[in-house]
């Protein structure tokens, strides 16, 4: 686990996210009775979709005995070090010091779509039907405890689904917390961010995809001002004529700011508030776009406070003990 940088305060605890390689239900068990025991309040995992033998042969067919290629590899690092930082961030302030956070990494999940007539679904399935093949896939499997407090995070290898975009959460399980005694849902799609864009966007949208089942719009809105999590991101112009932007801003710092387009080759369709999002000069002069995996103050704090309410609400349904 890497360390908080820059030397800023002293943290009282030291955070650990302990990823898990392999199965996710090891780490998790419901006992007869039906009580579970939780290792951890909160987990995210992350599940490898298919990968076509074309990305396979892209990246030398590193990783294909577990399914993970390098982009989802490092998209996996990256949801990782966005954890940590929410989590260094809470520590410096004395806050969620006895809360921990597990990443994991879940088994493959298939698309059995091409099992059903041909149509435009089984083709190119919408956003709305892969988030529910994904989450029905999950839920076949033995989830173990703690699914309603699990973000669920499909990587998916779909470079030419438009209709998937770069991802997106389930259309009713998008955050944590929001459907009783079920978790959320997200997608991130890897093949479009590194066929159209690059390894720096595929680890920003990973991140983004995760946050937005940990933020809520009434959190987006005490913070930022519109219950848009988007606009939590930050599209920060710098002295040498650079766009720098933070993975909630991702796809949505443009386009056409400045002259140039925002950065991704494919705009956001989401909310998104691009005053708000931008920092700095808005006539000064922008070359060319670089992407942080340094999240934004604001998103640092949306997330310590969706975590301290999931802590709070876990805490209330925990069964008495003894
Ligand atoms: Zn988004």
């Amino acid at each position: 686990m890497s360390e908080e940088t820059g030397g800023i305060g002293r943290f009282p605890t030291r955070r650990e996210l302990l990823a898990a390689i392999g199965g996710a239900a090891a780490t998790s068990s419901v006992d007869a009775s039906g009580v579970t025991t939780r290792e951890a309040p909160l987990r995210v995992r992350v599940y490898p979709g298919p990968v076509s033998i074309r990305a396979w042969a892209r990246y030398g067919f590193s990783g294909i005995t577990r399914n993970w290629p390098p982009p989802f590899r490092d998209a996996f690092a990256a949801i990782e070090d966005a954890l940590n930082q929410v989590l260094s961030y809470a520590s410096r302030q004395s806050r969620l010091t006895e809360f921990d956070v597990r990443l994991e990494r879940g088994d493959l999940v298939q698309y059995p779509l091409s099992e059903a007539s041909p149509s435009a679904e089984s083709i190119i399935p919408s956003r709305d039907t892969v988030l529910s093949v994904f989450r029905d896939q999950v839920r076949g499997r033995n989830v173990g405890a703690g699914a309603e407090s699990t973000a669920h995070v499909l990587f998916a290898w779909a470079p030419l689904n438009y209709r998937l975009g770069y991802g997106g959460t389930h259309p009713d399980l998008y955050r944590l917390g929001r459907v009783l005694g079920d978790g959320a849902y997200t997608a991130v799609n890897l093949g479009a961010t590194e066929v159209w864009d690059s390894r720096v966007v595929s680890r920003n949208m990973a991140i983004h995809e995760t946050l937005h089942t940990l933020i809520s719009p009434s959190i987006a809105e005490a913070i930022g001002g519109t219950e848009c999590d988007h606009d939590l991101g930050t599209a920060v112009r710098t002295d040498d004529g650079t766009l720098r932007v933070s993975p909630m801003a991702t796809a949505y710092a443009g386009p056409d700011v400045a002259g140039i387009n925002g950065g991704t080759r494919w705009p956001g369709t989401g909310c998104a508030d691009i005053d708000r999002i931008h920092e700095g000069d808005p006539d000064a002069a922008v070359d060319q776009v670089e992407y942080t995996t340094e999240l934004s103050d604001a998103t640092l704090e949306a997330v310590t406070r969706f975590l301290e309410y999931v802590r709070d609400r876990l805490a209330n349904d925990q069964p008495a003990s003894g």
